[in-house]
């Protein structure tokens, strides 16, 4: 069994409801901003994060705080979307400023070895939508994906499912149709 497959399994197993830390299935959450007391809950907490910077900023970059993920960075949207924060809820514009931030972070740490990922909506512990930016593990790559040529080309997955991407050459290798993706990352 390699790597990933195991690596996804466990990450399942954390997010069966015996694991009170991780909460799956955030798309119900009804956190609102102007009732501190819907903001309180674990889920919430990268909602609160952007909220700490200028209203202005098209993004904000924190390093990932979980002590198991320390190589990792998130990428997050300024903005507040509805519950779970689908990328497909996102304009164009926005999801495009998303992911040049993310590919450029993603350079700036690992240069040519980097990748980026967001979870499917199912399969997210926090209601902010949020993109991983990491190092890509080695021989990670398999058939399919789609090459693009920019940020504003990468295409919404399918049905609310994950998406990864790498650099291929000096182009973008998107995968979509998984729910979890971050997997695709070191630590
Ligand atoms: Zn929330
Ligand atoms: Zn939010
Ligand atoms: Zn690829």
């Amino acid at each position: 069994m390699n790597f990933r497959i195991l690596s996804a399994i466990v990450f399942s197993l954390l997010l069966l409801p015996g694991f009170p830390e991780l909460e799956a299935d955030v798309r119900g959450c009804t956190c609102d901003l102007a009732k501190p007391e819907t903001m309180a809950s674990r889920e919430c907490s990268l909602c609160a994060e952007v909220e700490k910077s200028p209203a202005d900023l098209p993004v904000v970059m924190v390093k990932d705080i979980n002590p198991r993920k320390p190589n990792r960075w998130l990428i997050l949207p300024r903005k507040h979307y509805s519950a779970g924060h689908p990328l497909a809820a996102m304009p164009l514009e926005d999801r495009t400023a998303l992911w040049t931030a993310a590919i450029e972070k993603g350079k700036s740490l690992w240069g040519n070895d980097w990748g980026a990922a967001m979870n499917g909506d199912v399969s997210r512990t926090q209601c902010h939508g949020h993109v991983h930016v990491g190092k890509m593990l080695e021989d990670i790559e398999y058939s399919g994906g789609v090459t693009v040529d920019s940020p504003a080309q990468i295409p919404v997955p399918p049905d609310g499912t994950g998406i990864w991407i790498h650099p291929l050459g000096n182009r973008l290798h998107v995968h979509t149709g998984e729910n979890i993706t971050e997997t695709v990352l070191m630590r």
